[in-house]
């Protein structure tokens, strides 16, 4: 078989009500390139119809191959075992509610021809998303871009494509923490953007719950940036420089006989607590890297599959 030029990944979890529109859509989208195009979807333990859908356009379609994993790891470990699969010279990375459009597949393709090897989708807008949800990712992004070594354009999610070159790196990082998009930002080369107006989802609820966006946005924090590991130094010195303070302004006033409210239980009590909290905070960030040390020297597979379809060696299965 000729290897694919374009290896479209999609990472699914309980997508029953997208997948038979986004199909149809990716199918318009590929037969406008004018190489040959892959479709590969990544099951990330959906418990509903989505895997039996999958099987079913397999059965149908000669470009298409999908990868159950063995239970829910979550989007960017889906996305890993994607990249893990494709065979293509340009693989492309999008979500399955639509929200990324197919359309954009084909500008991406004439950018990655002008010879850039990332080419990201950069939202312009979120319609119809929630306030909340508008709110949070505008401050995270500008958060992360202030912190994090490696700059992670704003507005960026994993709708991107990437050229065979930098997929063989992806590939090669050893980590389990995955935050995709700031991967893909520190393996360099040459990158672009593409703005576009991101759609609300076509069907269904968003899958990433509050807790899920949560530790995704830590992650990619801690993943990038050791700011949050010299906080506890910073923290140190404020109060190290409040107490001094402190001890200056009593002797004043025992040496001038001043009577002050602020001697006595309440400011002992108040000193106690907040050094109690400074303390704790600074422990819990140490714990969230001593966490992720743990869990990279582990050395567990990042995702286990249960079952795999790949096209090429439909012939022989059928046979
Ligand atoms: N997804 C996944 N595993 C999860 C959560 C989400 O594979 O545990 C997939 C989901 O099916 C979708 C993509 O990741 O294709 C993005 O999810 P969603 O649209 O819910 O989140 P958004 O990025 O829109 O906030
Ligand atoms: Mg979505």
């Amino acid at each position: 078989m000729t290897q694919p030029i374009v290896s479209i990944v999609i990472p699914i979890y309980n997508e029953e009500e997208n997948i038979p529109e986004l199909y149809r859509r990716l199918q318009t989208a590929i037969e406008q390139l004018d190489g040959e195009a892959e479709l590969i979807f990544i099951d990330d333990g959906s418990r509903d119809n989505s895997l039996n859908l999958m099987r079913k356009i397999y059965e149908r379609d000669y470009r298409f191959n999908y990868i159950s994993l063995a239970r829910n790891f979550g989007h960017q470990i889906a996305v890993t075992a994607g990249l893990n699969f494709v065979r293509g010279k340009v693989v492309v990375v999008m979500d399955a509610d639509l929200q990324d459009p197919p359309e954009l597949i084909l500008p991406m393709i004439a950018k990655w021809r002008q010879g850039y090897q990332v080419v990201y989708a950069q939202r312009l807008s979120r319609k119809k998303e929630s306030f909340f949800k508008r709110f949070t990712a505008y401050t995270f992004y500008r958060i992360l871009r202030r912190l994090a070594d490696v700059n992670i354009p704003p507005d960026t999610g994993d709708f991107c494509l990437m050229d065979r070159e930098v997929v063989d790196i992806l590939n090669a990082m050893p980590e389990r923490n995955r935050y995709i998009r700031g991967l893909r930002a520190w393996v360099g080369f040459r990158q672009t953007a593409i703005p576009f107006e991101r759609e609300p989802r076509f069907s269904g609820k968003v899958k990433y719950s509050f807790a899920k966006s949560w530790a995704l946005a830590i992650n990619g924090i801690i993943s990038f940036s050791r700011v949050p590991l010299k906080l506890a130094t910073y923290l140190g010195m404020l109060s190290a420089g409040v107490a001094l303070f402190m001890i200056f302004l009593v002797l004043y006033w025992r040496l001038f006989n001043l009577a002050s409210p602020l001697i006595g239980y309440t400011l002992i009590t108040i000193a106690l607590f907040f050094l109690g909290s400074v303390q704790l905070f600074c422990i819990g960030i140490l714990g969230e890297y001593i966490g992720r040390i743990y869990e990279e020297v582990k050395g567990r597979p990042i995702y286990t599959v249960k079952e795999m379809r790949k096209s090429n060696n439909r012939t022989k299965v059928n046979l």
